[in-house]
């Protein structure tokens, strides 16, 4: 049984009250390793080597910065088949996909972000002849980073790395349902040569060790990554004591797909968009808007290429649906999926548990699932459920189609169908959501600005903004008289 360690101070050491939850393998069902189940304690302990090494991390060139975090990332491609391995298997995810997305994304993030530590620029405002400011960014200090499970090493190292190449010191926690590609990133690090107590891991509960986190008055910012009610509870106890705060959280997003698109295009980018990870990615459209005079060739043609995919084993080469992370999650898709049919859904296709055959057979598997007939207010309309569910949805005009995508309290991101590129500028700008693709889906430029509007976050990551949200700003004002 393997037993993770926390990353404190340069050392993988134990939880100081010895205390371990179990991990569980969900394509198997079963237990394979265990977790730190962190506290107080330990988050004390990681603040205060977080704090020693602060001053000497703010003042190293950001050239040594950058030389530490490209080495870190050069570790992770030559570990590529092992991370990618242990991230399918604890998470659930075809092995595939952490092969070609999520390994290789980690170490992107540290490229990225190691480049962008000597590339932050200042600006200035000249006062004509009377005076110059310039905008002074500084590391803020003890910054605090958390973690989902749906993509694990991915996220981390998206939250991690602006922070620690804008010079801060971080106390980060990743998923307590995958943490083994962190535990791994610990090992990286400390291979990197990265000083001590710079960047420390802590595993655990998040009502417990992320709570002790977000609420350690020496944590002065937290990023954080996950679910709209942790998101809240997160505000609450950060808000009143003036931290910084960055949240992407939960989505319920629209695929909007006029008549005009390009169909062949529309359809295969529209499986994956709604399924890829089993649906469990933020981005996934869950609510698929198809205008009228092509909603049944879409559906048919839909239902079709999504019975194609293969469900089972992530190990296995061709499999497209992997296991669903966790039972709790697992059951909570059942249940919306039960609740969907109580709400006058007719199921297309999917909508059953799978049971694979040989060493998946005890694993959560929930077959792709197409739903429609629900209006637009119902709890399966408006609720997130991150799984391998959608509805679909017809509209007859430009003007419904942005009122149902508009129609939920989230705003995270669409993928809009149309070769009316004019419709297509219009209905960008009405839509209440921060990231929007037409005709595509998942493009990313790690340098635009990445969150959502309304429910879906606070704050924007991604190039300069995630490296000023980890800065502080002070403007200074020189007199030339
Ligand atoms: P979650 O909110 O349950 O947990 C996320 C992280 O926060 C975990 O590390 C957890 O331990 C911790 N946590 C939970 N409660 C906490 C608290 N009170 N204080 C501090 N930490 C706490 O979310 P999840 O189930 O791991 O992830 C799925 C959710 O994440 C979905 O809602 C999904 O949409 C969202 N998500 C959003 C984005 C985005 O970029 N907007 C990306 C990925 C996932």
């Amino acid at each position: 049984m393997i037993q993770i360690q926390n990353y404190i101070g340069g050392k993988l050491i134990a939880p100081l009250a010895g205390k371990y939850l179990d991990n569980y393998d969900p394509s198997l069902g079963e237990i394979y390793s265990h977790v730190p189940d962190s506290d107080e304690q330990d988050v004390e302990l990681a603040v205060q080597h977080a704090q020693n090494a602060f001053e000497k991390w703010s003042n190293t060139p950001a050239e040594e910065r950058c030389r530490i975090m490209m080495r870190i990332a050069d570790l992770i491609d030559e570990k590529l088949e092992h991370l990618a391995a242990i991230e399918s298997t604890d998470q659930g995810k075809p092995l595939s996909l952490a092969r070609t997305v999520d390994i290789p994304r980690a170490s992107q993030n540290f490229r990225f972000f190691a480049t962008a530590a000597v590339q932050f620029p200042s600006e200035a405002h000249l006062m004509e002849s009377s005076a110059v400011n310039y905008t002074l960014r500084q590391p803020i200090g003890v910054v605090g980073c958390i973690s989902p499970w749906n993509l694990p090493l991915y996220l981390f190292t998206w939250k991690i790395t602006p922070a620690l190449a804008a010079g801060n010191c971080v106390v980060a926690k990743p998923s307590e349902v995958t943490p083994m590609t962190a535990f791994e990133l610990s090992k990286i690090c400390i291979e990197a040569g990265l000083p001590d107590g710079v960047l420390n891991i802590l595993h655990g509960l998040g009502p417990k060790v992320g709570a002790a986190i977000v609420k350690h008055p020496a944590i002065k910012a937290i990023g954080f990554t996950g679910s709209t009610r942790a998101g809240k509870e997160i505000a609450s106890v950060a808000a009143p004591m003036f931290k910084k705060l960055s949240l992407e959280l939960g989505g319920k997003n629209p695929n909007i797909i006029f008549a005009d698109c390009d169909f062949e295009k529309m359809l295969k980018t529209t499986v994956n968009s709604s399924f890829q990870n089993q649906g469990e990615i933020c981005l996934c459209g869950s609510r698929i808007l198809i205008e009228k005079s092509i909603y049944e060739k879409f559906k048919t043609s839909f239902i079709a290429e999504v019975k194609k995919l293969k469900i089972g084993d992530p190990l296995e080469a061709d499999t497209k649906v992997g296991a669903i992370v966790s039972k709790q999650h697992f059951e909570k898709i059942n249940y919306h999926i039960q609740l969907a049919k109580e709400e006058g859904g007719k199921i297309l296709t999917g909508g059953n548990v799978v049971k694979v055959n040989g060493r998946c057979e005890n694993g959560w598997f929930i077959e792709p699932t197409i739903i429609e007939g629900l209006p637009w207010n119902c709890i399966t309309n408006q609720e997130e459920i991150f799984g391998p569910v959608v509805t679909l949805i017809p509209f007859e005009t430009e003007e419904q189609a942005v009122q149902l995508a508009n129609s939920t309290e989230y705003g995270l991101s669409t993928s809009l169908w149309t070769q009316n590129l004019s419709r297509a500028h219009r209905i960008a700008a009405q839509l209440q959501i921060g990231i929007i693709w037409i005709n595509c889906w998942l493009m990313r430029d790690l340098r635009t600005p990445f969150g959502g509007m309304k429910s879906s976050g606070v704050g924007r990551e991604g190039g300069y903004e995630a490296m000023r949200f980890f800065t502080e700003v002070k403007n200074v004002c020189i007199s030339l008289k």
